[in-house]
């Protein structure tokens, strides 16, 4: 029944993997909206509830289309073992307060998503966790920071909006010597494009919200590990914190799973066009794509990304009043903070995303009133380009 018994290739795994046809032999994965299951009789379910069969008891813990999604991402990680969560936050907090526990140390890249930023800095240390923050992209700074023992590293690469690199191979080294996991949210690259474990990550976190469901209907998020932390840490926290996702959720991101690959190499590919007709623009002052050449870390993207990922992130010269009549004057992007959508969106992360930081670290993280972030979708990329143009015309 389960097409997961043999090895096959990424793309085959994406569509076929850990679907389990029930008696009714259904060509789609069947969606259990359920949040019970019943028991033969009472000795069976005295043996579920002890872990002697692998039943499912209550979609808290785990729910067959809840299955399905988790196998399915598992497969194309390369993870042991994954977890889906009700959203990318729940993955991110759950993954790091299983283990995490008071007098505990956790050094942080300082670019990442708000909320990230809002857990390691304000939520971690209130329950008696030190938390260090360092510059992502130096190396040195890491090294100084894990020269201390240490229990979690956290980072993203490419962070958002900047898409600064962490260079994962050389962190994870030194996270190991600090005697820490290195906990990797790996959105913006995708699976398909960054590979942490191959890279010496300990877990793995997304927010599904994005190029997972891409298509701007579900919240959703993953957990990904080998199975001594997932059994050890991670699945007593998750079955009873309850951060579990919704299985029509999980069932819209199975079916998502089968095309993300057609949707992010399109999107990429039309992200890698738009950003080098921008930066021929003469009104755009900066371009950030890990696809340029002119990317400060190229050499770093090549070596640990097998793509570019799908955002276009640039500055017009520091001005809000330049940034907010693009926006306001596009007519087919759509002003949102979502991203890894079909739509082509845009945002504008010093008033949006990143306006609780203070205006010293946005200038720290290179993210002036003037940046605008691009998720670039599905679209035919010449109508973006024109739509693009016609907006910068303006100022
Ligand atoms: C969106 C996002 C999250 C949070 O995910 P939600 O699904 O919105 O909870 C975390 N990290 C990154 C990098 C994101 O882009």
């Amino acid at each position: 029944m389960s097409n997961n018994d043999k090895t096959f290739r990424p793309q085959t795994g994406l569509v076929r993997a850990g679907l389990a046809r029930s008696g009714f032999r259904e060509t789609s994965e069947a969606l259990y909206l359920n949040s019970g299951f019943v028991f033969d009789n009472a000795a069976q379910a005295e043996a579920a509830f002890k872990g002697e069969n692998d039943s499912y008891i209550y979609s808290r813990y785990g729910n067959p289309t809840v299955s399905v999604f988790e196998e399915r991402l598992a497969t194309l990680e390369g993870a042991d073992m994954c977890r889906a969560t009700a959203t990318g936050m729940a993955a991110v907090f759950s993954s790091m307060a299983c283990f995490l526990r008071q007098g505990d140390r956790v050094v942080a890249s300082r670019a990442l998503f708000g909320s990230c930023h809002f857990i390691v800095d304000q939520i971690l240390p209130r329950w008696g966790i030190e938390t260090e923050f360092v510059d992502g992209t130096n190396n040195d700074e890491w090294e100084s920071a894990l020269s201390k023992p240490a229990n979690a590293v956290f980072l993203e690469s490419p962070s958002n909006p900047m898409l600064d690199l962490v260079d994962l191979a050389a962190v994870s080294q030194m996270a190991k010597a600090a005697g820490a996991r290195m906990v990797v949210d790996n959105v913006f690259a995708t699976p398909l494009y960054q590979k942490p474990f191959e890279l010496g990550a300990d877990i793995v976190v997304y927010s599904a919200t994005k190029h997972i469901d891409g298509h701007g209907r579900c919240l959703g998020g993953a957990v990904l590990s080998d199975a001594d932390f997932m059994n050890e840490h991670f699945i007593p926290f998750y079955r009873h914190t309850g951060p579990s996702m919704s299985p029509f959720n999980a069932w819209v991101m199975a079916k998502s799973l089968e095309t993300l690959s057609l949707r992010v190499a399109h999107q990429s590919a039309a992200s890698r066009q738009i950003a080098e007709h921008l930066e021929a623009h003469p009104k755009v002052s900066l371009v950030r794509h890990p696809g340029l050449e002119s990317f400060p870390q190229r050499e770093l993207a090549a070596r640990q990304m097998t793509g570019d990922g799908t955002l276009v992130t640039i500055d017009l010269g520091g001005s809000k009043k330049n940034a907010f009549q693009v926006l306001d004057t596009l007519q087919l992007v759509d002003i949102s903070n979502n991203l890894g959508d079909a739509k082509t969106l845009a945002c504008h992360p010093a008033t949006t995303t990143h306006s609780r930081l203070t205006p010293e670290d946005r200038a720290d993280l290179g993210i002036s009133d003037g940046v605008i972030r691009f998720s670039i979708g599905l679209e035919d990329p010449q109508d973006l380009i024109e739509d693009l143009d016609q907006a910068l015309a303006g100022i």
